[in-house]
């Protein structure tokens, strides 16, 4: 086992749990601080795999590759957070595993989650977990008949949701059923103003640091862009970084978050979700920051100092879903535009195929 208190040497090797573009991203940083990386992913020639020195090519949860894993790295990231804890949990017996995999189990389940921020301090939207069609109708007519149904795991970009706005007893009718019949939780509907995330990161000495707040859009649920600085109070901005901290503290956290927020009205903030890896609506570091969000994770997992987090320009980055990557070329004649695609060989409506950060001189 690595002792963690000195920094991994570079040369070593660094195992990345999941093969997506947050994992080729890790990778490319990784490679920049002189370390090699192995990929877990099943999907074979994956965007990570792609970049890094070797990828396993099995299931996540295999145990023979998780020993094969453990055996050949000095430490263990993942860059997407449904990696299962129990074997996120037993790889820490051989090698550690950053962030911790209590962050994994808290942001896997929204009702944990939401229950843990409330913990820790931070406001978060009014829950009800739901189990049955007779549940929501409670929960909802308790917030006056709207609100957010969610699933309680697996779900992101918007996906296992439905939102309820004056919704009488007919609409509840076969809803569980039609959500999977799995566990639900239904979110009180947040009369947010804007949507903001900040990017913080801890080290293995405790040091926190913090990104500016970013502003996000979404359509459909997906990440549109993020835009920085967010149209928010200096104020608001300390509490958004002191929320990240908070969250990071609570966790003995060691790594990159992605923390997103609510604002309302008076400044006010309420967390939406966390999320314990590297996160899109970071993205722009690459371009706007001398040491990116993936760089940031890379040093924090090895044990080495945390970099600078401050931004030089603003800027806008933009996700290219589906076959807005056919935009490369026109977008790479502009200047001040920083692109970066993925390498999925398939194109599909909705995915994440690419996405650039256009540097705004002040
Ligand atoms: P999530 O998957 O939780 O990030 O939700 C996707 C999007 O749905 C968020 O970015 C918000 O735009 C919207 N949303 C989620 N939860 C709520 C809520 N409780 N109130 C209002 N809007 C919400």
């Amino acid at each position: 086992m690595t002792d963690k208190k000195k920094p991994i040497p570079a040369g070593e090797t660094i195992g990345i749990i999941g093969g997506g573009q947050l994992g080729r991203m890790l990778a490319m940083a990784a490679a920049r601080l002189g370390y090699r990386t192995i990929v877990l992913e099943p999907e074979p020639d994956c965007p990570a795999a792609q970049v890094a020195n070797r990828q396993i090519i099995a299931a996540y949860d295999e145990p023979a590759a998780l020993d094969e894993l453990a055996g050949s790295t000095a430490a263990i990231t993942y860059e997407f957070e449904n990696v299962p804890v129990k074997a996120a949990a037993e790889l820490t017996q051989t090698v550690p595993v950053y962030p911790p995999p209590r962050a994994l189990e808290v942001s896997q389940d929204r009702l944990v989650e939401k229950s843990f921020l409330n913990k820790a301090g931070i406001s978060t939207a009014s829950y009800f977990p739901v189990d049955g069609d007779a549940e929501l109708a409670a929960a909802l007519s308790a917030f006056g008949g709207s609100g957010v149904l969610k699933t309680r795991r697996l779900g992101y970009d918007g996906k296992g949701q439905r939102v309820f706005r004056n919704a009488s007893a007919s609409d509840v009718a076969g809803v569980h059923a039609q959500m999977g019949g799995v566990p639900l939780i239904l979110e009180s509907l947040v009369p947010f103003v804007r949507e903001i995330s900040v990017i913080g990161v801890r080290g293995q000495d405790g040091r926190l640091a913090a990104y500016d707040p970013a502003e996000n859009v979404h359509h459909g649920g997906i990440l549109r862009s993020s835009t920085v600085p967010a149209a928010i109070s200096p104020e608001t901005a300390s509490k958004a970084r002191e929320t990240a901290f908070a969250i990071m503290e609570a966790l003995d956290y060691v790594g990159v978050i992605g923390v997103e927020l609510f604002v309302l009205e008076d400044g006010s903030l309420v967390a939406n979700e966390i999320a314990p890896r590297v996160h899109n609506s970071g993205h722009w570091t690459e371009a706007a920051s001398s040491i990116s969000q993936f760089e940031q994770h890379i040093r924090a997992v090895a044990g080495l100092p945390l970099g600078d987090t401050t931004r030089h320009s603003d800027c806008i980055m933009e996700n290219l879903i589906g076959d807005e990557a056919s935009r490369a070329p026109e977008l790479l004649a502009e200047p001040d535009i920083v692109l970066h695609l993925y390498g999925k060989a398939h194109v599909r409506p909705g995915r994440k195929m690419g996405h650039f950060t256009r540097l705004k001189q002040p």
